[in-house]
């Protein structure tokens, strides 16, 4: 039995277990999660990855939900300016077509006006009929609309959470699954399963927070064995990641007859990103991919509006994710609501330390600082407040410089570093920010680096993300904590890997 008693445990290591953790170690509370995979492995990897205010969700009269979305916008910016940015978004519009001009309008009007705008630009018209933007399109347009939003690399979200939630003292073990919990004498009894070693381990708390994000309800019924339980409608959403079909920095956004809509977005210098579906799914959340009933979808949605259409050969690389929504009966899955719900189990009026549990349903990476300010008033209510809210003005891990800081910060570590090619400094601070120096130490010239694996990609990366990120398989290098795997050949993943293997062998024989 262990001795240490935690103030919370969370499962999960996706975004909002994640949020939750830092927030709450930094408040003062002894944090301890797990995460069955790595870190961001489920639905966090798997988003359009904006931070936005919801353009779409205006419909649906979610009118909370895009405020506090669009106040996050530039707060988010501000904690993480390498790795979050302001994208502007082109909404071409068509006459005739499925929503008219006056509601396109009112819409991005109360974006611009709702809440929090201060450095990100207003709303503009383009002619089309001049503008760049339109010289990949068809000729269906004579007028768009430019709006801004934010752009989030969401596996690094998640990963510089956990890292500074450890850094404050949080106890953070990815690879650890929970495999039951149950209420003893007014705490909670966790048991774990370590993934790789098989080892089992048995932590104690005085509250849980289930944070399984498309599992939420796995875990109350297999941990808790609460076998009725039925929060969450599971919608799958996929992508498609294309060779890039146009220039520039800013994205498309699609309205289809369907009344649904796709987003184009630049991706990784010479790709294009474009997606999402909404299907409901049943299974396991694990074995989700990409149907080709979708792939035929946006690839044919995509060449309405493309001069060049996009075909399925052009595919370079796909992936799924699943949202987990809280079940609000919507009949259709993209009506669901995307607002998050936390509900408090097992607490009773002022009563305290009766081993509460906090059940987190739905949330998006946009609002995922906001659902921990809110999932920590709960934990307050339950087991007692401790400091205050404080993530507001702080900073992410390699995110402390100005917010329209990222060129000058390129220019410091190129003059810092003068071998580095000029976009491999670019891609340092955009993955590392201030921490792209702790990666490169006392290299004075390419060559200590180390192995080069291939693209930009040596063994000094490789190895700060093993020893800072708890990096151990090649997928968490090359799809989570970088999107390398675009890059590299299947030869050169074979290299990857054989290192990452020799390392962890060193390891275990050393432990
Ligand atoms: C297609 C799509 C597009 C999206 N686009 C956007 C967007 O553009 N902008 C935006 O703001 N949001 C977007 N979202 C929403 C956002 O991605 C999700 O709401 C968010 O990532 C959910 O995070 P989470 O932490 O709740 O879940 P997850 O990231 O799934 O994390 C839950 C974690 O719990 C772990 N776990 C489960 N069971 C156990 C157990 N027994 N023990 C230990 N660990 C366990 C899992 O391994 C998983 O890593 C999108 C979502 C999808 C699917």
């Amino acid at each position: 039995m262990a001795d240490k008693i935690h103030d919370l445990f969370v499962i999960g290591g996706g975004i909002n277990g994640c949020g939750i953790a830092r927030d709450a170690v930094g408040r003062g509370y002894s944090v301890a999660l797990a995460e069955m995979n790595d870190f961001a492995s489920g639905t966090s990897s798997g988003a359009t990855k904006l931070i936005h205010g919801g353009l779409r969700y205006l419909e649906h009269y979610e009118f909370r939900l895009v405020r506090e979305s669009l106040m996050e916008r530039e707060v988010l910016w501000a904690m993480a300016p390498h790795i979050i940015w302001p994208m502007r978004f082109v909404l071409p519009y068509q006459k005739g077509g499925i929503r008219p001009a006056w509601l396109i309008r009112l819409g991005l009007f109360l974006y611009d006006h709702l809440g929090g705008r201060k450095l990100l630009p207003p709303t503009a018209v383009l002619d089309m009929r001049r503008d760049e933007a339109a010289k990949p399109l068809k000729a269906l347009f004579s007028k768009a609309f430019e709006y801004s939003d934010g752009w989030v690399d969401d596996a690094r979200l998640v990963v510089l959470n956990a890292r500074d939630a450890s850094d404050k003292g949080a106890l953070i073990m990815p690879r650890t699954k929970v495999v039951s919990a149950r209420r003893e004498n007014g705490l909670w009894t966790i048991e774990t399963v370590d993934t790789v070693s098989g080892i089992a381990a048995v932590h104690r708390a005085r509250m849980l927070v289930n944070a399984a994000g498309p599992w939420v309800d796995h875990v109350i019924r297999g941990a808790f064995g609460k076998n009725e339980a039925r929060n969450v409608r599971l919608v799958q959403g996929s992508h498609i990641v294309v060779k890039k079909k146009f220039e520039g920095p800013r994205a498309y956004f699609f309205q289809n007859p369907d009344n649904r809509i796709i987003f184009a977005i630049p991706y990784e210098d010479e790709f294009t990103l474009i997606g999402t579906t909404d299907r409901d799914f049943s299974g396991d959340p694990k074995d989700v991919r990409i149907s080709q009933e979708e792939t035929e979808y946006l690839c044919k949605a995509a060449s309405e509006y493309f001069k060049e259409p996009v075909r399925q050969d052009d595919i370079v690389w796909t992936y799924a994710g699943i949202r987990p929504l809280f079940d609000d009966g919507a009949t259709k899955a993209q009506e669901a609501t995307r607002d998050y719900v936390l509900k408090l189990d097992g607490f009773v009026g002022s009563e305290v330390n009766r081993a509460p549990l906090l059940n987190v349903f739905g949330g998006k990476l946009t609002t995922y600082r906001r659902l921990a300010e809110h999932a920590l008033e709960k934990i307050g209510e339950a087991i007692g407040t401790k400091g205050a809210p404080w993530t507001a003005k702080s900073h992410l891990p390699g995110g402390d410089f100005p917010v329209q800081g990222y060129e000058a910060e390129v220019t410091k570590l190129h003059k810092a570093y003068p071998f580095l090619a000029a976009s491999h400094a670019r891609r340092l601070v955009r993955r590392y920010g201030t921490r792209a120096s702790v990666l490169l130490g006392t290299a004075g010239k390419i060559e200590d680096l180390g192995r080069l694996f291939g693209s930009d990609l040596y063994e000094a990366e490789v190895l700060y993300l093993m020893a800072h990120e708890w990096a151990r398989t090649t997928n968490d290098i090359l799809w989570r904590r970088s999107k390398k795997g675009l890059h590299l050949s299947h030869s050169e993943v074979a290299l990857l890997d054989q290192f990452i293997s020799e390392i962890i062998q060193r390891q275990v024989a050393a432990q």
